[in-house]
């Protein structure tokens, strides 16, 4: 048993759209390296430092990552024994993506992708109970919780219109309705 602790620049694609690892950004690896009778037994802790935005509201998002991960590296002259047996169509997938040692080396890049990419967050938001964006002109609005406008929505006008005229026979409390649909004849 061996344990190695690396510190090595992101590949590309950690991560997903919304959130991930800058390429380029330390990824800290600690990894527990185990001899096993089929390879070699990868256990490791990655951390890194993610940068992304919030999906509501746009707004930039730093975040601590750390992700565990194991992986058993297969010695090339396994391939046979461990590959081979018993082999059904859903199987053939998992051969195929089965990690093997290649000499002295094996290749982490895949088995932290996955290990970083599953333990983003799908959804980052900047803080639990963001706001998001005002619909109508994009202000932030939970800088701003009070935000709102007062015009009337083009789209619904006209309907406001209507409903101002369906009522205007009967009701005396239709003023301001009437008031809205006389402001926009003019
Ligand atoms: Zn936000
Ligand atoms: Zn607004």
């Amino acid at each position: 048993m061996r344990k190695v602790s690396r510190s090595l620049p992101a590949p590309e694609g950690l991560g997903i759209e919304v959130i991930g690892v800058p390429v380029g950004g330390a990824v800290e690896l600690d990894l527990r390296l185990e001899s096993v009778v089929e390879g070699v037994l990868v256990t490791g802790t990655v951390e890194a430092d993610l940068k992304g935005e919030c999906v509501r509201c746009l707004e930039p998002i730093e975040q601590e990552l750390e992700a565990d991960f194991q992986e058993l590296y297969y010695y090339p002259e396994s391939a046979d024994r461990f590959g081979g047996a018993s082999k059904t169509s859903e199987d053939d997938d998992e051969d195929e993506e089965a990690s093997r040692l290649e000499g002295d080396l094996f290749d982490l890049e895949p088995v932290l992708r996955d290990a970083v990419v599953l333990a983003l967050p799908l959804q980052p938001v900047c803080q639990e109970d963001c706001l998001g964006l005002c619909s109508e002109c994009g202000a932030r609005l939970t800088d701003d919780p009070d935000h709102h406008h007062e015009a009337v929505d083009p789209r619904w006008a006209a309907l406001q219109g209507l409903s101002a005229l369906a009522s205007e026979a009967g009701s005396e409390d239709s003023g301001t309705r009437e008031g809205a649909a006389e402001n926009q004849e003019k």
